[in-house]
């Protein structure tokens, strides 16, 4: 797992970044590592993106989610308060909420999630409230994240998931560049508009924005922060059928699709409410699904096999 020593970036940019952050690397469970990390430099605040994030991988190794997601977040939260620093942006997920009874969701709707991610979420989230509660000098947002999907326009960086991917468009990508022959739709009998399931898909790029401006509100010296939750997600709601036209229009790839069965524990329609994040992190996400997939294409395009068989980004020179 990875520390980014970070300054406030303005932009986002490839090149930018490579030249401004110093990486330091520590596994979240080993407190030793985290704190000699934090004994190297002095963090003003800490974007906490460490975890396990794979939904079925969960189901079947529970033990290991909570370890990882909540007892390394514990880990942290120990390091940060012996250093002093106490401004956390942490990254949670719409898997908190379950499957709510509608949509969009709002960040007051009832926290009941169905699988031990969700759950180890959740926990990090209470033991979040929990610390603020006790010690009123940290401030922390948790952004609950909808569903990412897409790539740094440069087409440098994007997801390489390990194995089989288990999301729906890193499934859809390897397809369109022969690694695997079509997709499963998990169910095509919801009452959606098609029949399959609707989320809210937000570009990765809005996604790490939304945590520039998460870390501006934690330094706006106008404004209390405590401890907040928001959504990040575009408020719109996308079918499946709809996303991968979407994907096949940018990437003028067939891709063969085979009707499945439902996938035990997905909601039926999941989208958020991202008024709250607009109204106080004035965070607002700009891109619609043509752009995640115009852009998860051109990492795909340019890393059918992930970094593995890639060169990597270029120091110098434009990045585009
Ligand atoms: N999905 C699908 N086939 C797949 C993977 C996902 O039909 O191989 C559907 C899934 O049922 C859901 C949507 O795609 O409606 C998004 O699933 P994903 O796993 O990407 O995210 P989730 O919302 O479950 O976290």
């Amino acid at each position: 797992m990875l520390i980014l020593a970070m300054k406030l970036l303005a932009v986002w940019d490839i090149q930018a970044i490579l030249s401004t952050f110093l990486l330091l690397q520590a596994d979240i469970r080993d407190k030793d590592g985290l704190e000699k990390v934090f004994a190297s430099a002095r963090f003003d605040a800490v974007i906490h993106f460490a975890g396990l994030k794979a939904v079925g991988e969960s189901v079947q190794k529970p033990l290991l989610y909570y370890d990882h997601n909540v007892v390394g977040t514990i880990n942290l939260l120990e390091i940060m308060a012996a250093h002093g620093c106490k401004k956390l942006v942490f990254s949670s997920s719409a898997a908190v909420y379950g499957s709510p009874k509608n949509s969009p969701c709002t960040e007051d709707f009832p926290l009941i999630p169905h699988n031990p991610y969700g759950r180890t979420k959740l926990m990090a989230e209470e033991i979040c409230r929990d610390i603020y509660h006790s010690d009123p000098e940290w401030s922390i947002i948790l952004l609950r994240y909808f569903n990412p999907v897409g790539a740094h326009p440069s087409g440098y960086v994007g997801e390489d998931p390990c194995g089989t991917p288990n999301n729906l468009m890193p499934f859809v990508q390897q397809i369109a560049v022969g690694r695997r022959p079509s997709l499963t739709i998990f169910g095509n009998n919801y009452a959606t508009k098609d029949g399959t399931g609707v989320r809210d898909y937000i570009h990765v790029v809005d996604l790490a924005e939304g945590h520039l401006f998460a870390l501006r509100k934690l330094f706006d010296s106008s404004s209390n922060i405590g401890c907040e939750a928001y959504n990040l997600g575009t408020g719109k709601g996308t079918s499946v059928l709809e996303i991968v036209n979407a994907f096949e229009k940018a990437s003028g790839k067939k891709i063969p699709l085979v009707m499945g069965q439902r996938r035990p524990g997905d909601a039926e329609i999941l989208f958020s409410s991202p008024a709250k994040a607009e109204r106080e992190l004035h965070w607002k996400a700009k891109y619609g699904i043509a752009e995640m997939c115009r852009d998860l294409w051109n990492w795909a395009s340019k890393h059918p096999y992930g970094y593995a068989a890639s060169e990597s980004p270029k120091l110098n020179g434009s990045s585009r």
